[in-house]
């Protein structure tokens, strides 16, 4: 059988990840310091591990409702309307999905019609763009710029508008780059979106995750545009939480009933042990996570001026927990710099490429790793980068 010719045509188009592309190189090498895979170096605080612990000794092992349990519902609505400053309905406007990926997914799915656009500023996480084609949507892309410490310019936003545009996605702060938005630029973005009509998904994954003081200020908060916003988040990053797929989707209750619609027909329910667990992560709030946050700042103040001192251009980012240094200085792209840096030093980093081609001179280091391993992952990239200058 031609099992090629039964693929659909949708997903033929997709590219592979390029992150996965490149971890099958370093999958089996026990010698590789990994800057690569976006994740905390540290289990789930254990407080939260107890909660799932203790859960499934009572044996509640069961499904929930498919909304997600109440209990859990009425705990992101005081958790979202502490952190922003926007309330929504338990009962009719939250339903708890399997990580930020499955509420990102149901959402296009719920809103988009063959060929209806969706706006989204690249660099960016490299699900945006597939999963919207998965969906029949179609991508537009809009550049971000390393002079601008990668922040969305609202110009930039205006001149891609179409009547077809439908969506626009916003990641502050940024997998890859780490960028923060400028208030008077999300104040314009809002303006647009209100203006020509467009839905706004806010992916406020990392939203925990400010340093130098900053506060966190979301997009929904400007007028008009409650209405018009799903906002996603969940508590793989924050939390330490990754393997528990645990996420978010907070809208209208036309958008929720919408989501809810494929979610209760392709998942029934988020596992309810992991939803357990994250009701004891919101009683802990930031407890559990200010630690963790106070961590990653040190690390992040360490490894940009490493990386500013050996000669690649990073600038300061003001939250996630990766750094995107600018690799041109050594005469390399960044594929070339993050495959040699593997074969000669056992470091991996990512190609800024792999999040769009406006990355391409750049890499992508995650410093959520154990603070040794970085000195010594900073002290090979200083030898590698030695070795490059002419
Ligand atoms: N959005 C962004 C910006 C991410 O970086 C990630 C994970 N790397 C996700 C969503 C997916 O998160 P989850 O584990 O909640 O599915």
């Amino acid at each position: 059988m031609d099992l090629d010719s039964k693929l659909s045509d949708q997903l033929r188009g997709i590219p592979r990840s390029g992150i996965r592309d490149f971890f099958e190189l370093v999958i089996g090498r026990t010698d590789v310091i990994s800057l690569g895979v976006g994740e905390p170096d540290k289990p789930t605080p254990w407080p939260i591990r107890e909660a799932a612990i203790r859960s499934l000794e009572k044996g509640q092992t069961s499904y929930t409702s498919n909304l997600g349990l109440e209990s859990l519902r009425i705990s992101i609505a005081k958790y979202v309307e502490e952190h922003f400053r926007t309330s929504y309905d338990p009962k009719t406007e939250i339903l708890i999905t399997v990580g930020v990926s499955e509420a990102l997914d149901i959402a296009f799915r719920a809103v988009l019609n063959p060929g209806d656009e969706v706006i989204f500023h690249q660099p960016c996480y490299v699900s945006y763009a597939p999963t919207v084609t998965m969906a029949y949507g179609v991508p537009v892309p809009v550049n971000t710029r390393l002079e601008d410490n990668f922040a969305l310019r609202a110009s930039d936003v205006a001149k891609v508008i179409t009547p077809k545009s439908k969506v626009l996605v916003l990641n502050f702060p940024t997998n890859p780059t780490g960028a923060i938005e400028p208030l008077d630029e999300l104040e314009k973005i809002a303006a647009l979106c209100v203006k020509h009509d467009l839905l706004c998904f806010t992916d406020e994954i990392y939203s925990e995750l400010l340093y130098d003081g900053r506060q966190h200020k979301s997009i929904v908060e400007f007028p008009g545009m409650r209405e018009r916003t799903v906002l996603l988040h969940g508590f793989s990053k924050a939390f330490a939480m990754t393997g528990w797929r645990l996420g978010y989707a907070c809208s209208p209750p036309l958008l929720t009933a919408a989501m809810m619609k494929i979610h209760q027909y392709t998942m029934l329910c988020a596992p309810i042990m992991s939803q357990m667990a994250a009701i004891e992560a919101l009683k802990l709030g930031a407890e559990a996570y200010e630690p963790m946050r106070q961590s990653y700042e040190e690390r992040r103040n360490f490894v940009v001026g490493r990386l500013n001192a050996m000669g690649l251009h990073c600038f300061n980012p003001g939250g996630a927990f990766y750094v995107f240094p600018d690799v041109s200085s050594t005469g390399l792209t960044g594929k070339e710099f993050a495959m040699q840096l593997l074969e000669e030093h056992s470091i991996a980093v990512v190609p800024g490429g792999a999040f769009g081609p406006s990355g391409e001179s750049c890499v992508r280091c995650c410093y959520a790793t154990a603070p040794d391993l970085l000195v010594k992952a900073m002290d090979g990239m200083e030898t590698f980068v030695k070795s490059r200058k002419k």
